[in-house]
């Protein structure tokens, strides 16, 4: 066995091998896998193999879309036997909100570029004639769908990694992972030791076992999935064309055809659970199956029966019950792990086999570049924290399972195990009515619901509109007041930490005690990473903020950029403190009589911060600065302490007319300034030139990242962010919409809302310059449906700043 290799993938699933294979394409050859037993002897040998294209998540779409690219040409590629059938696809839209939905995902497959046709209930039967339509108000019809038999993709993918340089280690069984004092890892074998610069944890069900050598959280079960396959049937053994697979929600089941017999998959809404009691099977688990617990197939069963009266014509063949992984939010673990760089997550695949390619491709253009095409973010291991543990993973996990044909509507999220973080304000927020949002654990208001009656979700604006509207309304008019606890907050200190922050940072940091900027770490390829808000509170002393999604992903970012013997020091202090946001034209009158600090211009500018007493609250970071657009300051207060400088602020407020506001209208604001949103317009996918944010870029200093960012802004962007105002009616863009000049595809939407302050439905979007006409109108398909878009030049609501500085 080697003693070193550059990469050491441990487990030989379709997600290792997948990514083994990429590396190779992407340069790598140093590149290892080890197997405990032989490839696929997990998961992967029992799965159904269907490819569906199906998803609404456009970065998730391309990653299916690259397997049915890849599958139907590695025969070609590699010399393996692979057994791919195109037959197309079919799923069943029941409801109104499916039928929204599809039309959202008919504009995602635009984007993707794969062929997709929303169909009629006859035009369903055309090409299914053995499905009844009963119920069935739309077919979602994706013609490259298709199934293959896992081990032969696995094998030729593996065979075209060896022939590429790769080795692969089968009945090698890994037993520990350790880091290294260079930096490597060691990856201990019952056959010897490799010594490796990348680890990937790929070991699909036993991956939260392989993590925790070395101390890792990986949140993943495995549930207990069947399926069943019918003998021959006489009216398939006739036909010249394989049936396309039908997705239907109605049985909760995937229905197709297997060597002129049927299978069936339910995912049932009841009964789910994980297998072996939420444990990792035993280390010599192989290429088994688990016993069926058929009982509770029996109702999707007879449901799918309804659905295709062709099911029960024949006997059952065979039950294929096996363990599939799956996380608290349905997608897989995929990328960087928290703490010391280089071990990799690849697992938790709940569609491993559709998603095996593309996971591979994009985390290889990740690990050998620094920078993948698709944006990760959503896909990031580190989107979950320790409070994610066993407990949340199994109980979210089941419900991700019973979910699989489920329509959620924008905004739509499960109430199981909540409130998990929540700031000390909590109890308050609730009794204004607040409607919460879990992100990243803690619970943030959206808005507040006068009415008492909570959301009703909707792909259309909902009962949210009117009352976001009056929230707004107070921001821009009068004071808004909004709990904003769960950014994710560091001290950077040390001697050394100024210099630190400037290395990392396009833009340059405050040389005055007091003074904030808005930083951007960038890749080595130039793309926005991070996006931190950076106020010095003495010479040594830096306050950062970033998102609350980026808790670890920032701390990461910050760290991994730290030199040995560097005097700097990160803490991570987001449970500390509790964060409110006063906002609007009377922010100051509100907050001026609960301190002794001159919050007048003269006293305290905008855009910059120091350490104040408030309401008797002493050690309250005070920042004069926020994301709506208005005069107004962010008062960062120690988390015990936060309900009485809320309660002193809602009384000083009191006459001025105060109102909370959430995170919606928060959105519509920004909107309104043209304010990019981390994860939306800023992504790791995009430059600063791209996103138009040069004025944060500072040119004459050294930062990690100029290099390649000035290299792109002399090669001219591939895409330009623009602003644009559109003709929607009742519904606004939320993103990922794609935009046409003259019929065709210039671009896509990142986000949007609509701006109740100016009346305008407002987006942002990506188009490529070499394509469009800027001063023309664009069409943007809003659930199918054409809206005429124009670029505005400047910011709708005070394009000259004015009101943050009055
Ligand atoms: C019944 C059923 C039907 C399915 N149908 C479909 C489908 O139609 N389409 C689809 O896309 N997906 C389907 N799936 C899901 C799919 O099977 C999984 O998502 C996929 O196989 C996961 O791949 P993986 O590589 O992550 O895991 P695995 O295939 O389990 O691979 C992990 C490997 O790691 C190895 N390993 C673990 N620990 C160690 C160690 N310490 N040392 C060495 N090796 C180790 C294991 O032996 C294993 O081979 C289905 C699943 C089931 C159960």
């Amino acid at each position: 066995m080697k003693s070193q290799a550059r990469v050491v993938i441990v487990g030989g699933g379709i997600m290792g091998v997948g990514l083994l294979y990429h590396l190779v394409q992407e340069g790598w050859r140093d590149v290892v896998l080890i197997e405990k037993g032989e490839l696929t002897s997990g998961s992967t040998w029992h799965a159904a193999g269907q490819c569906p294209q199906f998803v609404g998540s456009l970065n998730l779409a391309k990653i299916h879309h690259e397997g049915t690219l890849l599958y139907p040409r590695l025969e070609e590629l590699t010399g393996e036997a692979v057994s791919w059938h195109g037959c197309g696809g079919i799923r069943l839209a029941t409801t109104d909100d499916e039928v929204e939905w599809f039309k959202k995902v008919y504009g995602v497959s635009k984007l993707v570029g794969y062929e997709a046709h929303l169909i009629s209930p006859n035009e369903i039967r055309e090409h299914h004639p053995f499905l009844e339509t009963f119920g069935v108000k739309m077919g979602f019809l994706t013609v490259t769908d298709g199934h293959v038999a896992p081990a032969d993709i696995t094998n030729a993918m593996a065979a075209g990694a060896r022939k590429g340089g790769a080795t692969i280690y089968r009945r090698t069984l890994v037993t520990d992972i350790k880091p290294l004092p260079s930096g490597e890892w060691q990856v201990v074998t019952d056959k010897g030791a490799i010594t490796c610069e990348h680890v990937v944890n790929a070991a699909g069900s036993y991956a939260d076992a392989v993590g925790a050598w070395t101390g890792h959280n990986v949140p993943i079960c495995n549930m207990l999935h069947h399926f069943i396959i019918t003998e021959p049937l006489p009216e398939l053994i006739d036909l010249k064309k394989e049936l396309p697979v039908v997705r239907d929600p109605y049985s909760h089941a995937y229905l197709r055809e297997e060597t002129n017999g049927i299978l069936i998959g339910p995912y049932e809404t009841a009964g789910a659970h994980v297998c072996w009691e939420g444990k990792p099977p035993a280390w010599d688990f192989e290429s088994e199956l688990i016993a069926p617990e058929l009982d509770r197939l029996m109702p999707w069963l007879e449901k799918a029966t309804e659905r295709l009266p062709l099911f029960a014509k024949a006997g059952i063949k065979s039950v294929i019950s096996g363990a599939i992984t799956h996380t608290p939010d349905s997608n897989f673990l995929l990328g960087p792990a928290p703490g010391p760089r280089n071990y990799w997550m690849c697992n938790g695949a709940s569609i491993g086999i559709c998603q095996g390619a593309g996971a591979g491709k994009y985390l290889a253009q990740r690990m050998v570049h620094g920078a993948a095409d698709i944006n990760m973010l959503e896909f990031d291991p580190r989107r979950f924290g320790d409070w994610a543990d066993k407990d949340y993973t199994s109980v979210l996990s089941v419900v991700d399972y019973q979910h699989m044909y489920y329509c959620y509507r924008p905004g739509e999220q499960h109430p199981d195990k909540r409130p998990l973080r929540v700031s000390s304000l909590y109890d308050r927020l609730e009794a204004a009515g607040a409607q919460f949002q879990a992100v990243f654990g803690w619970e943030r208001a959206r808005w507040f619901d006068p009415s008492g009656k909570g959301e009703v979700y909707s792909f259309r604006r909902s009962n949210w509109f009117e009352p976001v509207r009056a929230e707004c309304a107070a921001v821009r008019q009068r004071v808004g007041l909004m709990d904003l606890s769960t950014f994710a907050k560091f001290d950077v200190t040390g001697a050394g930490a100024a210099a630190f922050l400037e290395r990392v940072c396009a833009n340059r940091v405050p040389r005055k005690v007091g003074g904030i900027m808005l930083g951007h770490l960038l890749t080595e390829s130039g793309r926005i990473e991070s996006e931190i808000t950076v106020t010095r509170l003495a010479e040594d002393h830096f306050y950062v903020l970033s998102a609350a999604t980026a808790q670890l992903h920032d701390m990461d970012a910050l760290r991994w950029r730290l030199e040995p013997g560097e005097d700097v020091a990160i803490a991570d202090i987001t449970d500390d403190y509790g964060v409110l946001v006063l906002a609007g034209p009377l922010s100051r009158d509100v907050l001026q009589p609960l301190t002794g600090e001159d919050l007048s211009n003269a006293g305290m500018r905008w855009l910059t911060g120091r350490v104040a007493t408030v309401a008797g609250v002493a050690g309250v970071r005070l920042l004069r600065v926020n994301y709506v657009g208005e005069l107004g300051w962010e008062l960062h207060c120690p988390m015990p302490a936060m309900p009485k400088v809320f309660d002193a602020l809602m009384a000083s407020g009191k006459p001025h007319g105060i109102r909370l506001f959430g995170t919606y209208a928060m959105n519509s604001l920004r909107m309104e300034k043209a304010y990019r949103g981390w994860g939306g317009e800023l992504t790791a996918e995009i430059t600063m030139v791209e996103a138009d944010m040069e004025r944060f870029v500072h040119w004459d200093k050294d930062f990690a990242g100029k290099a390649a960012t000035l290299k792109l802004k002399q090669e001219g962007p591939r895409i330009s962010l623009v602003y644009m105002q559109v003709d929607a009616s009742d519904a606004d863009c939320a993103g990922n919409e794609p935009i046409t000049q003259g019929g065709k595809i210039v671009g896509l939407t990142t986000g949007g809302a609509y701006g109740h302050t100016v009346g305008k439905s407002l987006t942002f979007a990506y188009v490529d310059p070499a394509k469009v006409d800027l001063d023309a109108p664009f069409e943007i398909e809003i659930y199918a449906e054409p809206k005429v878009a124009r670029i505005i030049a400047q910011p709708a609501w005070d394009p000259d700043n004015a009101r943050p500085r009055a």
